[in-house]
């Protein structure tokens, strides 16, 4: 079966695209985020998903365009569903990407993550497969997470710090201060 893999960057993917291709799937990757901010972020996430290449040959589809407006058009962030929205815009765009192109069904690395909500993204991308009639592929390597994130590590893959967007950068970061004011202090 030809398989769209939806990837936000190369940490998740490691060891479940293992367990995908065991299982028989022809894996292609499809890197559509406009959701990584700002824009130095977004490149370094596509260099990391490009250094995963240079050790596994998997085929990946790059938007490279940064998207910062559409995340913005598209996802409602002064309320409380901004993560559904944002879940919403990539598994559309990579269902209709999935029908249009002519592979049997679609997935995501969001799915294979621990910080993500995994009941959301299932019931996202069942419906995404209604409306746009093209196969879903539920998996969950949730448990492979860290062996994941391991693996990445090893080799010397860019791991982010936080999701993407600038609001969970702030959330990530807001509490911090370390180096702040490196410098500018005096004793
Ligand atoms: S869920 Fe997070 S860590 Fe996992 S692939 Fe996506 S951006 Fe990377
Ligand atoms: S926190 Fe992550 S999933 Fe939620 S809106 Fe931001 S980038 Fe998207």
């Amino acid at each position: 079966m030809n398989l769209l893999l939806h990837i936000c960057c190369a940490c998740c993917l490691c060891a479940p695209l293992n367990g995908l291709r065991k299982e028989g799937f022809l894996v292609t990757g499809l890197f559509y985020n406009p959701n990584i901010h700002p824009l130095l972020e977004f490149r370094k996430r596509i260099k990391a998903l490009r250094v995963f290449q240079e050790s596994d040959p998997i085929s990946v589809i790059y938007h490279e365009e940064y998207g910062v407006r559409e995340y913005l058009r598209n996802v409602n962030y002064e309320a409380n569903n901004r993560c559904s929205d944002c879940y919403a815009m990539r598994l559309k765009f990579t269902a209709l990407y999935a029908k249009k192109n002519g592979f049997d069904a679609f997935t995501s690395t969001m799915l294979f993550s621990t910080y993500q909500d995994h009941e959301q993204l299932k019931t996202i991308s069942e419906n995404v497969s209604k409306e746009y009639e093209i196969g879903f592929v539920y998996r969950d390597y949730r448990h492979l997470s860290e062996c994941s994130h391991e693996m990445a590590k090893k080799k010397m893959i860019y791991r982010q710090g936080y999701c993407g967007c600038i609001f969970s950068e702030y959330e990530r970061y807001k509490d911090t201060t370390r180096e702040l004011y490196k410098g500018s202090v005096k004793r």
